[in-house]
């Protein structure tokens, strides 16, 4: 029997709902139609309304393995399945799922070609969105009529590799986690531009239509979040009651059949949690204040994001006030921000975080940004991101219709600058030096032929490995971004744009080459990989930048 069967009918059995995903075929096309001229070999539904036609049933299930090419299985995400998929597939995503800590958390993990994926309970808090990215971390949510679904172990991949389960985390060893809220909350954030307004059930849709079974859970659990937003004073003990009441009497009137009241309970008071913390984070619903409106708005835009990341209002103007700059001239140059990370419960100042930038993301509003949030969790795009690019690259206006004179107001990005430090890095401290004493400890470690007999093959996955050339020369066959997706993962950092072909241009200039020799080789798997071709010579070059003082002294 098939392993990719045995296994869809172990998750079948667990309640996965699974579809039926194209397959590879042995020699690395997909099975459907199109073959090998398919953009998505192995990782594309077989059927066009998959989201509705997912399936517990083996018998279904085993009857999409009677034909002659064995397909992929899929897992559908959402509410119609109880569970969500997060995925990162390079450093960027990876360091964000880690900033949230969801890489230590037990929940069923496997391993695709690049990357990974872990997999969650599906929150009814979670943006009704098929997909949600945030720092580069890929959120399946599968909410909306788009849907969402992820190729599952043991499926097999177009390069040859079959995905698989982490050693310990499979289903059948753990089961599925919740996510963390500070990361639903960010999830929130992001999806809504600063907004946490909850998503589309509202009082007059549930008095409209009501709630069937199914539904109820969910259907409170928004409308219990959308009235916590709006509370004067989450912690009042009297509000709090009224709030219980009216999601009592909700689920009495328009739930059928009505919720108990120990899981109204547990939903009001997870919500209640929830609230305090998407509040204290920075996002306030200011369309529901009414009295004295001229008052209240200064005040939420006192408690606004701009404010917890530590920037100041002056007569209507934002400063940087607790932000701070340090240019680091290095090759390549570094903007370093640092913002406060929010206040901590209580408010007691919170702590700061310093946010890498390069020129070019410096120069991007959307970039800066993103960066923040992922450091802090706050949005300073709030209430919308057309508002914070004019705080931060600056803008003018009239002041009243007929003046002819235009008032400008300094961006962020000028107004940080005069208050700067800059830092002029030594050589030996210059990050490409360290860039280059990483590469060299990956490349010192390939593989060298024991006798020009040997069998000696470029590395498959693109590691490094010595070969004997056609001259009886050794040459290092390995794959350039693969060695620096290992520094990454090894080292535990994120190189930021500019700095890997700053590394190659003194390489290349070490040794009077404009380009690196490129062969592109066919691996056993049939995949035709590109490495870079490198001699002893490259080596020395390399040697003589990691390590500046021993040539120059
Ligand atoms: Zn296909």
């Amino acid at each position: 029997m098939s392993a990719i069967f045995s296994s869809a009918a172990e998750y079948a059995a667990m309640g996965f709902r699974l579809i039926r995903v194209a397959g590879v075929r042995p020699d690395g096309t997909c099975s459907c139609h199109l073959g090998a001229a398919c953009a998505t070999p192995g990782k594309h539904p077989m059927q066009k309304a998959w989201q509705a036609n997912s399936t517990t049933s083996e018998d279904v299930i085993a009857s999409w393995f009677e034909g002659d090419s064995e397909p992929n299985i899929g897992l559908v995400f959402g509410a119609v399945s109880g569970y969500v998929d997060t995925e990162w597939d390079g450093p960027e995503a990876k360091a964000t799922a880690e900033k949230f800590g969801l890489l230590s958390i037990p929940t069923p993990t496997y391993e695709s070609s690049r990357g990974g994926h872990k997999l969650w309970k599906y929150d009814p808090r979670l943006p009704v969105k098929a997909v949600e990215k945030i720092g580069g971390l890929e959120v399946r949510i599968g909410g909306g009529d788009r849907g969402a679904m992820s190729v599952l172990p043991p499926s097999r991949h177009s390069s040859g590799t079959v995905y698989r389960w982490v050693d310990g985390l499979s289903p059948a060893d753990i089961p599925v986690a919740s996510l963390p809220e500070s990361f639903i909350v960010a999830v929130c954030l992001n999806a809504r531009g600063g907004s946490l307004a909850p998503g589309k059930v509202t009082a007059r849709t549930i008095v409209e239509s009501g709630l069937r079974e199914g539904e109820r859970h969910d259907g409170v659990v928004r409308f219990a979040s959308g009235l916590i937003m709006r509370m004067r004073d989450p912690h009042d003990a009297d509000e709090q009651q009224q709030i219980f009441t009216i999601i009592c009497s909700l689920s009495q009137t328009m739930c059928q059949p009505p919720l108990d009241r120990e899981e109204l309970r547990g939903i009001f008071l997870g919500q209640l949690r929830w609230g305090m913390k998407a509040r204290a984070a920075g996002a306030s619903d200011v369309s529901s204040l009414d009295e004295d409106a001229e008052r209240q708005i200064a005040a939420a835009r006192e408690s606004s994001p701009h404010a917890a990341s530590g920037l100041e209002l002056r007569s209507r103007e934002w400063f940087p006030g607790a932000w701070g700059l340090t240019v680091v001239h290095g090759d390549p140059k570094e903007f370093q921000l640092s913002v406060l990370s929010g206040a901590s419960d209580g408010g007691e100042g919170g702590g700061r975080a310093t946010v890498t930038l390069s020129s070019a993301e410096w120069s991007s509003p959307r970039c800066v940004s993103r960066k923040i949030l992922e450091a802090t969790t706050i949005d300073v795009t709030d209430p919308t991101p057309a508002e914070w690019a004019k705080i931060w690259n600056g803008h003018s206006f009239k002041p009243d219709a007929d003046s002819n004179v235009r008032v400008i107001v300094r961006g962020l990005k000028c107004k940080l600058m005069d208050v700067r430090t800059e830092e002029f890095p030594q050589a030996e401290q210059q990050r490409y030096t360290q860039v280059a004493g990483w590469l060299l400890d990956i490349l010192s470690n390939a593989v060298r032929p024991e006798s020009p007999e040997d069998d000696s093959r470029p590395n498959p996955s693109g590691r490094p490995a010595w070969i004997i050339g056609e001259a009886g020369e050794p040459e290092l066959y390995f794959g350039w971004t693969r060695a620096f997706e290992d520094i990454e993962s090894k080292r535990k950092v994120r190189f930021l744009e500019g700095e890997i072909s700053s590394l190659r241009r003194r390489i290349l200039f070490a040794c009077g080459e404009a380009d690196f020799r490129v062969m592109r080789v066919r691996v056993d798997s049939g995949v035709r990989r590109r490495y870079v071709v490198w001699k002893q010579a490259h080596i020395a070059a390399l040697e003589s930048i990691a390590h500046p003082a021993d040539g120059s002294a």
